[in-house]
């Protein structure tokens, strides 16, 4: 038997005139994912369905549309023509069902219904009534409780009629793509996935730059962070990711510049580059995991000194969060066993000893200015590589 998937959408509602767009870039993402397993999509009024969904591409379905940005929740349900014989009996086999889901003998259950179709025969107080009744009669084992069922059997007339006793919440947000796009600094910890899922989450589509410190940082180190982007390119389609070389950099800083600014004008480096390729690529702002005073390169005035070498603006999603808020986002979307595997980070092969907490922008754009900025720039992004990762890839 073929199911079809009711699916909710949240905040789009709000939107007034540009609600078809918003519309057509969720409707977009849908078909996309629900390329694998080749559901048919249909839209209703103010909803969309996922149709003609074998029972065993239903589990999938749901997981896949949960993580679109822009859906409110799913239902897995039986869609039939407006006849009160067959829906009764669809809403008796779902009950049916769902009691041997719970592996229950006994249950209590109540009838949810809506009409809007309005030429439909009944209202909807009379087809909760009457659904109830017939489950009552058909099921055995089952009592009504309107207060507090064990389950509700939802019966819904439209443009067809549907029956489901099931809503998994989907992630919410708006549908990626509609709020632009970022580049997001990426390392291999577990903040900026946090922070780039944040953001893709109030539609944000995203690029990715990452610094590594080849050969100090190893291959498996570069593996991590594509695979932390194939994570969080669950949620937002397809990530390009920006390789950059920053071993030369970090070496010219580390022979030139006083030890205690070490941290701080690589960032100063990061940032700068980051920019430099955002503008490339089309994106209107950077994105990076940091949270106030997680460490020394995260208090206000190295952020002030970071913020400064930048004209885009720099979101910072974290910022207020605590790290147990962070890793349990890390936990819920699986980027957390990743970003706790001991691979060295650029950031971690040179540390001082005593980083400044509070450092003085005039100070450390001195200190830049011992170094040849722009010919280490234009050399780091020479050697930039771009590589593409998605949710596809084989793993
Ligand atoms: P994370 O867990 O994201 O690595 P963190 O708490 O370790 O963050 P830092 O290492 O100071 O903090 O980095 C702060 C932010 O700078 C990161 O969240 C990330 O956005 C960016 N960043 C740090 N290292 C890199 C890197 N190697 N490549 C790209 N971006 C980086
Ligand atoms: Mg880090």
């Amino acid at each position: 038997m073929k199911s079809t998937l009711l699916i909710r959408y949240g905040e789009i509602h709000l939107k007034g005139q540009n609600r078809p767009y918003f519309e057509r870039m969720l409707m977009r993402a849908i078909v996309a994912s629900a390329k694998k397993f080749g559901g048919q999509v249909g839209k209703g009024q103010g909803r969309y369905y996922l149709r003609e969904l074998s029972e065993q591409d239903m589990p999938q379905a749901i997981d896949a549309m949960a993580k679109i940005f822009g859906i409110h929740s799913v239902s897995p349900a039986q869609e039939m023509e407006k006849d009160l014989d067959i829906v009764f009996a669809a809403a008796a086999q779902a009950a049916e069902k769902k009691m041997k889901a719970l592996g229950k003998t006994e249950a209590t259950f109540k009838v949810d219904s809506k009409r809007s179709d309005k030429r439909f025969p009944l209202n909807s107080m009379q087809l909760s009534a009457e659904a109830g009744g017939y489950i009552l009669e058909h099921v055995p084992g089952l009592k009504v409780d309107v207060r507090k069922p064990d389950f509700v059997v939802h019966i819904e007339i439209r443009e067809t009629a549907l029956v489901y006793t099931d809503t998994v919440m989907g992630s919410g947000g708006m549908p990626v793509g509609t709020s632009g796009k970022g580049m997001l600094l990426l390392s291999g910890g577990i903040d900026s996935p946090v922070a780039g899922y944040m953001m893709a989450k109030r539609g944000v589509a995203l690029e990715a730059v990452h610094y590594h410190s080849f050969p100090y940082t190893s291959e498996r180190a570069r593996q991590k962070v594509i695979d932390l982007a194939r994570k969080v390119s669950e949620y937002t389609g397809p990530i390009r990711i920006h390789m950059v070389h920053f071993t030369d950099i970090q070496m010219a800083i580390y022979e030139k510049c006083p030890e205690e600014q070490l941290t701080i004008i690589m960032r100063v480096f990061m940032m700068r580059i980051a920019e430099m390729v955002a503008k490339q690529a089309e994106c209107g702002a950077l994105i990076t995991g940091e949270s106030l005073a997680q460490v020394a390169s995260q208090t206000l005035s190295s952020l002030a000194v970071t913020n400064s070498v930048v004209d885009m603006p720099v979101f910072r999603p974290l910022i207020g969060m605590d790290k147990t808020e962070i890793i349990d986002i890390s936990k819920k979307i699986d980027t957390f066993e990743t970003s706790i595997l001991p691979y060295e980070d650029c950031c971690t092969v040179f540390v001082p000893k005593h980083p400044v907490t509070h450092p003085r922008l005039e100070k450390i754009l001195k200190s830049v200015e011992l170094l040849d900025a722009d010919a280490l720039i234009a050399d780091a992004l020479a050697k930039t590589e771009v590589i593409t990762v998605s949710a596809e890839d084989e793993v």
